[in-house]
This record gives C-alpha cells, structure tokens and sequence, in this order.
C-alpha cells in the first residue's frame, strides 16, 4: 500500500504592515485584542482595500524563484476572494492571489505554485472570542505535488525549505508562523486534508497517525470519503471536521477592488540577482571547501546564523573538529532544548573555547557536552568552571597510571580473560578506568595504556 501525501505550506511574511492597509503587524500576538484594526482589514461598509502590499509581494517573488518557480510575467495576477464563514473572518471571504510563480522545484519535490493570501483573524474556541489583530497579515501560501511518501520526507523537505525561507529574510520567523495542511492518500483511496499542523515535530505525528489509521480502514474494506481532519497536537492524533469542501464552495471570483498585479521582468531580474546564498550552495561549498560530511553540512547549514558561526570558527583551521562538535554535541544540546542557535547564549568565542580545549585533549567529548549544558543551562564560563570542578583532563599523567595499575590489580578475573584472547574483558577494564576517572580520561587512551600493561 502506497503513501501518496502533498503539502499546503502557510508562513507570514516578514513586513511591516498587513496585506491591505497600513496597520502594524509587529506585536500582533501580544497587543492588547483588536487594538492593531482598521475598517480596511475589517471590512467594515464602505471600506477599501488599500493597494497590495509591495514588500510582501516581493517576498513572495524572492520564495519563488528560490523554489526554481517560473514567474507569471507581464499578465494580471488576480486577487481572488475565497468564501467561508467562521467568526475569524470579518468580511466572510480571504483575499488570495493567483499563482506568482508555478512549476518549482525544490530536493526532487515539484512546486506546484506559490501565492500571497491574508491571514484570518483568531477565533478562540473556549472562549468564544474573536481577535482581528491578525486579520490581513501576509502569508505566502506554497503548494506542492503529491511527491512524499513517507512523514519523514515531509517532515525533511520542510526542514529545508524552513532554512530557505530564512535564509531570504522572506518570512516572520517566530514559533508557529509556519502552518501546514497536509493532504494523505492511500493510493487508490480517498483524500484525507490535515489541518492545523504548526511544527515539523508535528508534520510526524499527525501523517504517520493519518497514514497507520487509513491503512488500516483500508485492509479491514471500510468505505470513507474525503474529509478534513484537524490535528490535535496535544493527543498526536487527527479528528474528523467536516466533508472537505470542494473549490465549488468557496465561490472564488476576482476582488473587484484590488487592481490586478502585473509583474515584470526588470523586477523579477533584480530580485534574482539580489538572492542569498541557500542552504543547497552554502552545503556543497562547505563539503568543498571545508572538507566536511554532507550530513555535517546539511545539520549545520540548516540554520543560517549557525553556518555562519561555523564558517568563523573554521576559517582559522580545525574545520573538521569543528564540524563534527557542532553537528554532534552541540546541535544536540540545542535540539534537546528545542532551542535556536541564534535564540541562544552560545557564541562563536564559547564554542571556540570548548573546542581549543579539545584540541589540547585538556578535556574529553563528554565533559565538553556537561561544560555546554552548564552553559546553556547556568550561563557558567566553560573554562572557568573546568577549572572550578576540577574537570580538566587527566591524560599521559601519572595519576591516570596509577588508576591503570589500581583496576588491573583489582580485576584479576578480567584481566586473565583478556590474557586468554577475550577481547570484551578490556572495555570492561576501560569502563572501570573512565568510571574512577569520573569520564576524564579519553577513552582511547585509557584503551591504548590498558593493552600496553597487559601484553
Ligand atoms: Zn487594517
């Protein structure tokens, strides 16, 4: 049974102001309900909507040629009005725009279209209240085939197009700007619309949810038709709405007050040239240049600030030290804490230090990774409190000897059955060495000086 999923891919856009009118959407989230409003953004009798918002449309166009999308030049892109009625929609229909660019691509994923639609406002359900701050916020909205098929795909190309996304500038880069719908089939069988996924986390539950459930409706022959779901990421699990709409019931037709956009070349040429670097060049420049892994590349490069830092760190040497630190221990201190490079305390000069203090084998891999959590966790100067806790590193000394000569003469079984050509006998040795040494020693060394003494 084959997975068949696509993707609708919501972010805010980064600009100073809505969609259609002048009001600020900086602060949206915190500012006091309905106080960020206008007549224009709520629709109210005999309002306008003022011209498109320039600078969220030039987001869009920098998404879409990113996304190897050919752009509709130099004939009017529409601005539709899609109908529904729910309380966070004032006016009773969300203003979206035609595709700006179509035919993309993005790692083996065809970019069906992108456009730039206006956020909703906010209806909460408990409470029954309705907040319009958000009303007319910029999103763009980007639309792919139905090329995944597995969750991890999914959740894996919109790692990389959340990279690209900042990597442009293009898009509000809070938590939950991102939203996802998610369409699941099992080939052959109805399509199932997910709605309301708000984190790659949840990409993973709600379609490997989506995806065990419908196999199996369909190994035990039970008949469902399309519906949306909604994802209810507290449980990890998807329930049922609604029959889906069908395009039919949105009633879509041209808003007959906004003008058409017309793009032109010249625009679209200067905006080309003006692109970044992505995440895709900056990996095979690093893999080159640097002489690292594509996977170390790929962790590292996934966060702009973070390459960033690393290029620093490496253009003075040690790349590939550097490299494997920052995919490894650090990338997971930081994930583990759900936490952004850039949202954290850590700088180029700490991670400098921990890693100077691995090249001089003053500490192992694993008292960086505490002197790290100290860091993020206490804020505690990594070298200072090495030296503070007596942690920095016994290796080559005598001390380390005469641990070496302590667990021989108290394992005597052990060391009898290395003798006699049992190999596991020494990592137990070794596990007994790091043990007294409180995780100090290099492991390997503890390994190489137990083989010496021994043979
Ligand atoms: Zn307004």
């Amino acid at each position: 049974m084959k997975t068949v999923i696509g993707l609708e891919i919501h972010n805010q856009l980064a600009s100073e102001s809505k969609l259609f009118c002048a009001c600020p959407t900086k602060g949206y989230r915190t500012a006091p309900a309905n106080s960020l409003i206008c007549p224009s953004c709520l629709s109210q009798p005999g309002s306008k909507p003022w011209g498109i918002n320039a600078k969220a449309v030039g987001n869009v166009l920098k998404i879409a040629l990113a996304l190897n999308c050919k752009i509709i030049l130099d004939k009017p892109v529409f601005v539709q009005r899609k109908h529904y009625i729910y309380p966070d929609l004032a006016s009773g229909y969300q203003r979206t725009s035609k595709p700006i660019g179509e035919n993309g691509e993005l790692a083996g994923v065809k970019i069906r279209e992108v456009h730039v639609e206006e956020d909703p406002g906010q209806y909460d359900l408990r409470t029954g209240e309705v907040n319009y701050n958000r009303s007319g916020v910029p999103l763009v909205e980007i639309v792919t085939d139905p090329d995944f098929t597995s969750a991890d795909h999914a959740r894996r190309f919109l790692e990389e197009l959340s990279a690209i996304l900042d990597y442009l500038g293009a898009r509000r880069s809070e938590p939950g700007s991102m939203r996802v719908d998610a369409n699941i089939s099992i080939e052959g069988h109805p399509r199932i619309e997910v709605k309301n996924i708000n984190s790659f986390k949840g990409v993973l539950t709600a379609l490997t949810f989506e995806e065990a459930r419908q196999k199996n409706l369909v190994k035990h022959g039970a008949q469902y038709g399309q519906e949306t779901r909604h994802f209810d990421e507290k449980r990890g699990i998807t329930i049922g709405l609604r029959k889906k709409e069908s395009v039919d019931d949105y009633r879509y037709f041209p808003d007959p007050d906004v003008p058409p956009m017309v793009i032109g070349e010249k625009l679209v040429e200067k905006i080309r040239r003006g692109l970044p670097e992505l995440p895709a060049q900056k990996r095979e420049r690093f893999v080159r240049h640097y002489n690292v892994t594509g996977e170390e590349a790929f962790a590292i490069c996934l966060e702009k600030e973070y390459a960033d830092a690393f290029e620093e760190i490496a253009k003075d040497g040690g790349a590939k030290q550097a490299a494997n630190f920052m995919r490894g221990v650090v990338k997971k201190q930081l994930n583990y804490r759900d936490l952004a490079y850039r949202d954290s305390k850590l700088t180029v000069k700490t991670i400098s230090e921990l890693l100077a203090m691995l090249e001089k084998k003053e500490i192992t891999e694993k008292v960086a990774e505490k002197l790290l959590i100290d860091f993020l966790d206490k804020g505690l100067d990594p070298r200072k409190n090495a030296e503070k806790e007596g942690l920095l590193g016994i290796h080559g000394s005598q001390e380390l000897e005469a641990i070496v000569e302590r667990v021989i003469s108290e394992n005597k079984k052990p060391v009898e059955d290395f003798r006699k050509g049992k190999a596991e006998a020494l990592h137990f040795l070794a596990g007994q060495v790091m043990k007294l040494t409180k995780g100090k020693a290099s492991p390997r060394e503890v390994k190489e000086m137990l083989e010496k003494r021994l043979k």
